[in-house]
C-alpha cells in the first residue's frame, strides 16, 4: 500500500479534470463494491462535459448542446461522486493538497487528467485574433462569429471588406482542421442560402506548414478526406506557415526564402494542436519535451506514490519514445486501468499495465458524410456517417443520455443508410442502362 490512510477514515480520491479520462475514472471508481469507505471528488472548471468528437455537429446544428455536452450534475446523478466546479489553481504533491478557487482539498490518491489547451505555437496574435476550436465555449463563440460576419457581408457595399468577411481561413490541417473545414463548408453553404448570399463568393482555405493533411493520423482516410475537401471547394494551402494573426487576417510565409504575404480574412480558425497547462509545468516531476507528465506502464507518476496521470496530459512509455496519440479512446481506456490500479493499491492487489490497442479512426467529412477506418476497412460517405454516429451513440457517457438521444440519432442513422441504399440503386440502374443491350437483356 502506497498512500497513508487508516481503515476507518474514508480514502480520499481526488480527480482533476472531468474530460474523457477524469470522468470515466470517476464512473469506474464509483461502480466498485468497496470494502472500506472512499470519498471520490471530481473537479472541473466547466459545468458540462463535452463529447469532443462531435463538437462539429454543434456548430452545424446537427446536434443540440445537451445531447453531447450534458451537465456533470446530470450525468453523475446519484453516483457517490462529489462534483466540484472550480478552477484548479495549484497542486502541491508534497503536502498532498490541491487548491480549487479558495478551497483546499487533500487527497490520498490523486488522478491528474487535465488534458491540454489550444497551442498557438507562439504565433503572434493567434491567441487574440483567431478562433480556437477546442471546447464548448469556443464552438458557441465561433457560431456567433460566423453569423456576424455573414450578416456584415450582406450589409456592406465595399467589395474589399466583403471579400475579407467572406474569406475563411482554417490553420492546421490535422484531423480537427480537416473536419472543421468540411463542416464549415456545408454550414456556410446553408447559412449563405438563408441570407441570400452567393456561396461562390465564400472562400475557405485550409493552411498547414506541412506538405500533407492529417499529419500521419488516420492516413488511410487521406484520399477520402482530400476528395471531400475538393468537392466542397476548400482550397488547400500546404507547406505555407502562418507567421502572424492580426485583426485584418494573417501574415503567411509562402516559400523557403521566407517571402511573406498578407491574406485579409475576418475569420481565422485555429486548430494547431494542444499544449500543456502551466499548472503542470510547475509540478516537480519528470516531463517530456512537450511538458506532458511521464508515467509508468501502470499510469503512476514516478516517485509520487498514489499519484496517477492519464489522457492527453501524459507521456506514456512507448517503443518509439513518442508517447501515445492524444485521443479520447486512449484517455477512456487508461481511465479503466488507473481506476483499477487505485483500487488494487487500496486493497493490496496486483496492479495492471495499460496496453495500447488502436481501435481505428473516424473523421467527419461534412454534414452527413464521414470516413471510418475500422474493422480493417475504410468506409466513407453516408455509410461512414451512419457508422460513426452509431459508434458514438454507444460511447456517450450514460445509458440515460443514450436513451434520450437514441431516437433522434437512430432516425439520422436510418436516413444515412437509406441515402446510401438509394445511391447504390442509382449506380446499379446507371450501370444497367449503359451496359450493351445484349448484356442488359
Ligand atoms: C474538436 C475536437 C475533436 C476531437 N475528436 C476526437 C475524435 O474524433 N476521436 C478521439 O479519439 N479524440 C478526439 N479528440 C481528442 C480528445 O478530445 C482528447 O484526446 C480527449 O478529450 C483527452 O481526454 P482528457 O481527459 O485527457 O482531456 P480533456 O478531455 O481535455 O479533459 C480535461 C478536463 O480538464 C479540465 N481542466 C483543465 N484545466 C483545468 C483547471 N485548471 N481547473 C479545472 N478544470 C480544468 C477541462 O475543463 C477538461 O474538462 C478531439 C478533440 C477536439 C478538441
Amino acid at each position: 500500500m502506497t498512500a497513508p490512510h487508516t481503515t476507518s477514515s474514508p480514502v480520499d480520491i481526488l480527480i482533476l479534470g472531468g474530460g474523457f479520462a477524469g470522468l470515466n475514472t470517476a464512473f469506474q471508481l464509483s461502480n466498485y463494491p468497496w470494502t472500506r469507505p472512499v470519498r471520490i471528488t471530481l473537479v472541473d472548471r466547466n459545468e458540462r462535459f463535452l463529447f469532443t468528437p462531435m463538437a462539429y455537429e454543434i456548430l452545424t446544428g446537427e446536434v443540440e448542446v445537451w445531447e453531447i455536452a450534458p451537465l456533470y450534475r446530470d450525468i453523475l446523478g446519484n453516483r457517490p461522486v462529489q462534483f466540484v466546479q472550480g478552477n484548479i489553481e495549484r497542486i502541491d504533491l508534497d503536502k498532498r493538497q490541491v487548491q480549487v478557487g479558495d478551497a483546499t482539498y487533500t487527497y490520498d490518491y490523486l488522478v491528474v487528467a487535465l488534458g491540454g489547451r489550444p497551442n498557438f505555437r507562439q504565433v503572434p496574435g493567434a491567441d487574440r485574433y483567431s478562433q480556437p476550436f477546442y471546447d464548448l465555449s469556443h464552438v458557441l463563440t465561433y457560431q456567433k462569429h460566423i453569423a456576424q460576419v455573414l450578416d456584415r457581408a450582406k450589409q456592406t457595399g465595399d467589395p474589399k471588406t466583403r471579400k475579407a468577411l467572406l474569406n475563411f481561413l482554417v490553420v492546421g490541417a490535422g484531423t480537427c482542421g480537416v473536419e472543421v473545414s468540411c463542416k464549415l463548408a456545408d454550414y456556410l453553404a446553408e447559412q449563405a442560402r438563408v441570407r441570400g448570399l452567393d456561396r461562390t463568393e465564400i472562400e475557405i482555405h485550409l493552411i498547414d506548414r506541412n506538405e500533407r493533411i492529417l499529419r500521419g493520423v488516420a492516413h488511410r482516410l487521406e484520399p477520402m478526406a482530400l476528395d471531400a475537401l475538393h468537392r466542397r471547394r476548400v482550397n488547400l494551402v500546404l507547406d505555407w506557415g502562418v507567421t502572424k494573426v492580426t485583426p485584418e487576417g494573417v501574415e503567411i510565409r509562402c516559400d523557403k526564402q521566407g517571402t511573406i504575404k498578407q491574406i485579409a480574412a475576418a475569420t481565422v480558425t485555429w486548430t494547431g494542436g494542444i499544449e500543456m497547462y502551466p499548472l503542470l509545468a510547475n509540478l516537480p516531476v519528470e516531463k517530456d519535451p512537450h511538458g506532458r507528465l511521464c508515467v509508468t506502464q501502470q499510469l503512476e507518476v514516478s516517485s509520487r506514490p498514489g499519484v496517477y496521470a492519464l489522457g492527453d496530459a501524459t507521456h506514456f512509455p512507448t517503443d518509439d519514445g513518442k508517447g501515445l496519440p492524444a485521443t479520447a479512446q486512449v484517455a477512456v481506456r487508461q481511465s479503466e486501468i488507473a481506476a483499477w490500479n487505485i483500487r488494487a493499491d487500496i486493497e493490496g492487489w496486483a496492479k495492471l499495465p495499460y496496453i495500447y490497442i488502436g481501435l481505428g479512426e473516424m473523421i467527419t467529412l461534412g454534414i452527413g458524410e464521414a470516413g471510418a477506418d475500422a474493422f480493417g476497412m475504410c468506409i466513407g460517405g453516408t455509410l461512414g456517417a451512419a457508422l460513426r454516429r452509431a459508434i458514438y451513440l454507444t460511447k456517450l457517457p450514460t445509458i440515460g443520455l443514450k436513451v434520450r438521444v437514441g431516437g433522434t440519432w437512430a432516425r439520422e442513422i436510418t436516413k444515412s443508410l437509406l441515402a446510401t441504399g438509394e445511391r447504390a440503386l442509382d449506380a446499379m440502374r446507371q450501370a444497367a442502362a449503359q451496359a450493351p443491350s445484349g448484356q442488359a437483356a
